[in-house]
């Protein structure tokens, strides 16, 4: 088979139908053999319904229902394990990602034999609220600043890749996951292409800003071990600071105190975040439970 296309999809059931219309008609018409891997990620609306009927009539759609929302790099990982395409696609349900913007991808990647993943990246985020778009801005500074995967501004887990990328991935371990960040850090020549997503066709963004500054810190945290080595600097600073206010006041003012306690307070909070991803995967949990899995032993068809 060619090409794999993973769905995440949590509360789409507005989408899928169109979804599904848009994908099948430009995959027919470049008579490409196809799967697509939708997984229902503890859907609460009638998404299941809509798999299921969609699964009815198209032999090469596969659904992986989970046992509850496991969130959407979950989603993702059960659907890479999965896919048994020659190469692997990423796509969002909510419409935002277009199936010609896809073929697009797929067809420069199969052009460009020295690339191995063709990924899109939001070039213009003008449409978006001023603190989303400063947030997103200054997390992309941050996070190139100090990971070791770095990333390029606005880069999506909307992608195409090839098979042997898709291995790489999936042979990584870790529990708290941020595909984004993996990408980077497993290599691979990677071809980035601008895109604007669309807007969403129904309902609405599953991220709050909280949620995303989570992620994003956990991204980070996932990546970097210098915010812990700057923990042992700020303690050394501070010790100095400290030791000459002292020798010079005969005493710490109660400013000194309550700052000192701030600082302590700060750096707890940065190991918690580490200490938090040791205990997840010790715990070793796997990242999703599987309810049920529709469509894998059928034949899939051009
Ligand atoms: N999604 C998911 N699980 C979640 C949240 C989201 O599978 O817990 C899916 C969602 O159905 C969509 C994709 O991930 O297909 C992107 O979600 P969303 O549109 O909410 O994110 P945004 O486009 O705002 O980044
Ligand atoms: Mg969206």
């Amino acid at each position: 088979m060619e090409l794999s296309i993973i769905i995440p999809c949590y509360n789409e059931a507005d989408t899928l139908d169109e979804l599904h219309e848009q994908l099948t008609n430009k995959l027919k018409e470049e008579k490409i053999t196809y799967e697509l891997i939708m997984v229902d990620d503890g859907s609460t609306d009638s998404t299941m319904e809509k798999l299921n009927n969609i699964c009815k009539t198209n032999k090469n759609v596969k659904v992986i229902s989970f046992s509850k929302n496991f969130g959407k790099e979950a989603a993702m990982l059960a659907g890479l394990q999965n896919a048994s395409g020659n190469y692997i696609s990423i796509m969002d349900a909510d419409l935002q990602h277009t199936a010609s913007t896809l073929l697009k991808m797929y067809y420069k990647l199969k052009e460009n034999d020295e690339f191995d993943v063709v990924a899109s990246y939001i070039e213009s985020r003008s449409n978006e609220p001023a603190l989303k778009r400063t947030l997103t801005s200054m997390f992309y500074r941050i996070n190139n600043l100090l990971s070791d995967a770095k990333l390029l501004p606005g880069a999506s887990d909307f992608r195409v890749f090839k098979s042997n990328v898709k291995d790489a991935i999936i042979s990584l371990p870790e529990k708290r996951r941020f595909l984004k960040g993996i990408f980077s850090w497993i290599g691979f020549n990677t071809l980035y292409v601008p895109y604007t997503p669309l807007k969403r066709a129904h309902g609405h963004s599953k991220w709050s800003i909280f949620e995303l500054i989570k992620y994003s810190i956990g991204g980070i945290v996932s990546f970097s071990n210098k915010p812990i080595k700057g923990i042992f600097i700020v303690g050394v600073v501070s010790f100095i600071v400290c030791f000459i206010n002292f020798i010079l006041m005969g005493n710490l003012s109660h400013r000194t105190i309550i700052l000192l306690i701030g600082i302590l307070l700060f750096c707890i909070g940065i190991l918690s975040l580490y200490i938090s991803r040791i205990y997840s995967n010790l715990l070793a949990r796997p990242c999703y439970i599987i309810k049920t899995k529709i469509g894998f032993d059928k034949k899939t068809t051009k």
